[in-house]
């Protein structure tokens, strides 16, 4: 397991998937940001042939995604 449960950051129950995340109790959308590990800037999803890299314009370099430290942030 190197995948940590998606769970919502204001009740903790795991999300939904509706093409975004989604909480049911909270009844919030959320979206998932990569952060960082070295500088915690927010990074940028690429997404190349089905796997998705996370870049840091910060660092100017690839970061591996076990390193990337994610985070939910509610969408309007
Ligand atoms: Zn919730
Ligand atoms: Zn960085």
């Amino acid at each position: 397991m190197t995948n940590p449960q998606n769970s919502c950051p204001a009740c903790h129950q795991e999300l939904d998937w509706d093409g975004q995340y989604h909480c049911s109790d909270c009844q919030r959308h959320y979206k998932k940001i990569g952060f960082c590990p070295d500088c915690d800037a927010e990074l940028e999803k690429l997404q190349a042939c089905g796997s998705a890299s996370y870049f840091c314009n910060s660092c100017n370099e690839l970061k591996s995604k076990s390193r990337v430290k994610f985070a939910f942030e509610t969408v309007d």
